[in-house]
């Protein structure tokens, strides 16, 4: 530690920053995080992607924690009251994901969620639309962008890939019906 601690105050009226207008601007940020209340089907706030325009077709990264997320899409399937318990990690599929770990951390905290009305929020499989009926599964992609169908139960984030000059999406947050996420787990 340096033998004298400055108080932030002078520090950012050093940089020539006005420490009343810092601390709107930081209550500013705060509050359009915390204000965005979809959560995408990766189980993460919509707010926690951002979006690459520079690239083609536009990349897609998500980061709700230290942690960098595999999704590369931004698909909102849930509204929540609180999206600031949706930044969990995905291991396998139902209570293991990280969208149903978003809304059990919202039943301990006693705030509420609710599925989107949008047309989206279907099977990924059968593509029958079942709001509130469907359960979130990550699936794989080949280095070439193909599902190959397998479902993931023991997900590490370390698997997360990106080389130099492509990037390689490995994996795929998706919806299921019962029906069709059953006939995976067999399958896996
Ligand atoms: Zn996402
Ligand atoms: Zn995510
Ligand atoms: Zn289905």
């Amino acid at each position: 530690m340096p033998k004298q601690l400055d108080d932030p105050a002078e520090v950012l009226k050093k940089l020539g920053l006005d420490p009343e207008e810092a601390i709107q601007a930081d209550q500013r940020l705060s509050r359009m995080r915390r204000k965005s209340p979809h959560i995408c089907v990766c189980g993460h706030p919509v707010s926690s992607h951002t979006v690459d325009e520079s690239s083609k077709p536009p990349s897609v990264f998500c980061k709700p924690s230290k942690m960098n997320c595999h999704c590369n899409q931004v698909l909102p399937v849930l509204y929540a009251e609180d999206n600031r318990l949706f930044w969990r990690k995905t291991n396998s599929y139902g209570n293991e994901h990280a969208l149903i770990r978003g809304i059990t951390a919202s039943m301990s905290a006693g705030k509420k969620v609710s599925w989107l009305p949008a047309d989206h929020v279907i099977c990924y499989d059968c593509e029958r639309k079942g709001r509130g009926n469907l359960l979130p599964a990550l699936i794989e992609f080949n280095v070439y962008g193909y599902p190959t169908g397998k479902l993931i139960t023991d997900y590490k984030m370390t698997k997360f890939k990106k080389s130099d000059d492509d990037y390689v999406q490995e994996y795929l947050d998706v919806l299921l019906c019962r029906k069709c996420l059953d006939k995976r787990v067999l399958g896996a």
